[in-house]
C-alpha cells in the first residue's frame, strides 16, 4: 500500500506533512513517487485565502477519475480547513481528519468501517500531543521544527485561531532533542516555527525573566521564553544555521532583539509581517501595534544588529502585506507604499484581500474591487522590485556562504545567510553542504554566482 500527500500552504503544514507520512509508514505504508500509483492520498490544506480551499475543490475531478483506476483508493483531508468546509467537503473525501488528532489516525485507517465519517468529524474537538510524533522529513538539508501551534491574537482577516485553536507551546526539550537529532543527521538550516514564536511560552516568562539567571536554565522548564530558547538552540553543538517564522512584531522584545543579534548562528534575516503601512486599517486588522511602532522596531532591529554583528552583517527584512481590506482607500494604500519606499524591504510577500468566513473582518464589506485589488499589488511589487534589485547589486561581486538545498537542469539553488535565493553551475552532491558563491549577477527576486573551489 503506498501513500501520497499533497501540502499546500506555510512551513507549518510541510511540517505536519512530515509527521503525517510517518505515521502512514508506521503502519506499513510506502511513499508513492507518483499520485496514481497510491492506495491513500492526504490533502493538507490551507484556508488563508479563498484560492487555497479552491485548488482543493478543483482535485476532486482527477480523485474521480483515479477512483475508477484503484476501487481500494481512500482519500484523506487534513490541514487547516473551516467549520464551513469541512460541511462541504465530506462528501469528496473519505475522511476528514484533524491534524491534532495525528496520534490516532492509524486506528481510523486500520479500521476503516469502525467509524463513519460523522464520528471522525465529531472527533475532531479531541487534541492529542501529535508534535510528539518523530517526522519523517523530506526537505533536507533544512530541517522544519514546531516550536508552537495555534494562535491567541485573532487578528481580523486570519482564520488560524479557528483552524488550528489556541496556541499550544511544545516542551522546551523536545524542541532541543529535534533540534539535536536534525543537526546530528546534517541537516543545517533548521528552521523554528509557529503562527507567532515571539509568544512562545510568554505569559509565563514575563513573570518570571528577571529571576532566571541563563546558568539555571532547565531544558524542560516552562520559563524559557522565545529569546532563551534561541540561546540554547544556539549553544548547540555544530555548524547549522538558525531560522524562524513567523513573528508578530507586538511581541518583539528587546530581550529577542539582543538574543537574535548576539547568537551567530541565527542568520541574519527577519520576516517581520506588517500587513498594512496605515494606522487606520491596522486597528480594524486588530493587529496592536501602529506604523510608528512598527518603523521604530526595524530601526532598532537594524541598529542592534549592526553594533553587536559589525556593519557588514545587516539584516536583511521581508514582510507581509495584505492589499485591498476592507474599506483600504487610495491615501491607506498610499501610506503602505510610503512605508514600503522608506522601510526598503528585501521581500515582501503581498497578497490581496480575500473574505474568511468566521473571521471579524468577514462581517466588513468587502469593497475594494478585485480590478483595484490586483492593481495595488503591482504598485506594490514595482516599489519592492526597486529597492530589492537595489540590495542584490550591492552583493554583486562579493562572495557568500550558501547552502545549496535544490538541483535543476544542472544548476544548484539556495539560499544565503541573508535569504537570498542564489542560482549557480554545480553539482547535486554540494547539496546540505555549505559552499562560497562568488555573485556574478542580480535580479530583484535572486542572484546567480559563480561556485569557488
Ligand atoms: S498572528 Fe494574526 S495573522 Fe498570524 S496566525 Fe495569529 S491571527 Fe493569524
Amino acid at each position: 500500500m503506498k501513500y501520497f500527500i499533497i501540502t499546500y500552504g506555510c512551513q507549518m503544514n510541510k511540517s505536519d506533512s512530515e509527521r503525517i507520512a510517518a505515521v502512514l509508514e508506521k503502519i506499513g505504508y510506502k511513499n508513492a513517487s507518483k499520485i496514481d500509483e497510491a492506495d491513500l492520498i492526504v490533502v493538507n490544506m490551507c484556508s488563508v485565502r479563498q484560492s487555497a480551499v479552491d485548488r482543493v475543490y478543483g482535485l476532486q475531478p482527477m480523485f474521480k477519475t483515479l477512483k475508477t483506476k484503484n476501487y481500494k483508493l481512500q482519500t484523506i483531508l487534513t490541514g487547516c480547513i473551516l467549520k464551513k468546509d469541512r460541511k462541504k467537503f465530506i462528501e469528496y473525501f473519505d475522511y476528514i481528519l484533524n491534524i491534532k488528532n495525528l496520534t490516532r489516525w492509524s486506528k481510523v485507517l486500520a479500521t476503516p468501517n469502525s467509524l463513519n465519517q460523522s464520528t471522525i468529524v465529531s472527533d475532531l474537538s479531541q487534541s492529542g500531543n501529535y508534535l510528539k510524533i518523530k517526522p519523517e522529513y523530506s526537505s533536507f538539508p533544512i530541517g522544519y521544527v514546531p516550536i508552537s501551534t495555534g494562535c491567541n491574537n485573532f487578528c481580523s482577516y486570519c482564520v488560524v485561531p479557528y483552524t488550528r485553536g489556541p496556541e499550544i507551546c511544545r516542551p522546551v526539550k523536545d524542541i532541543i532533542s529535534e533540534v539535536r537529532d536534525l543537526v546530528k543527521k546534517g541537516y543545517k538550516e533548521i528552521w523554528l516555527l509557529g503562527q507567532n514564536v515571539n509568544s512562545y511560552n510568554s505569559q509565563i516568562s514575563i513573570n518570571v525573566n528577571s529571576r532566571i539567571s541563563a546558568n539555571k536554565i532547565r531544558e524542560d522548564s516552562r520559563d524559557i521564553n522565545f529569546p532563551k530558547l534561541l540561546k540554547i538552540i544556539n549553544n548547540i553543538p555544530g555548524d547549522f544555521w538558525i531560522r524562524f517564522t513567523s513573528s508578530h512584531p507586538k511581541d518583539f522584545s528587546d530581550e529577542l532583539i539582543e538574543a537574535m543579534s548576539r547568537c551567530k548562528k541565527i542568520t541574519p534575516y527577519l520576516n517581520l509581517p506588517v500587513q498594512s503601512g496605515d494606522n487606520e486599517i491596522l486597528k480594524k486588522m486588530n493587529r496592536n501595534y501602529t506604523v510608528e511602532y512598527y518603523k521604530n522596531l526595524v530601526k532598532k532591529i537594524r541598529q542592534t544588529f549592526a553594533k553587536i554583528r559589525g556593519k557588514s552583517v545587516s539584516i536583511s527584512i521581508s514582510t507581509d502585506i495584505i492589499v485591498g481590506f476592507p474599506g483600504e482607500t487610495k491615501k491607506q494604500f498610499k501610506n503602505t507604499v510610503r512605508l514600503f519606499k522608506e522601510i526598503k524591504f528585501d521581500m515582501a510577500y503581498i497578497a490581496q484581500y480575500s473574505p474568511r468566513p468566521g473571521t471579524a473582518a468577514f462581517k466588513m464589506k468587502d469593497d475594494v474591487t478585485k480590478e483595484k485589488k490586483r492593481e495595488r499589488e503591482k504598485i506594490l511589487t514595482e516599489v519592492l522590485k526597486k529597492t530589492a534589485l537595489a540590495k542584490n547589486k550591492k552583493l554583486i561581486g562579493k562572495t557568500i556562504t550558501i547552502l545549496p538545498s535544490e538541483y535543476k537542469n544542472g544548476f544548484l539553488i539556495g539560499k544565503s545567510f541573508h535569504y537570498k535565493t542564489v542560482k549557480w553551475v554545480g553539482s547535486k552532491d554540494l547539496i546540505g553542504k555549505f559552499v562560497r558563491v562568488k555573485i556574478t549577477d542580480a535580479q530583484p527576486w535572486g542572484l546567480k554566482g559563480k561556485l569557488l573551489k
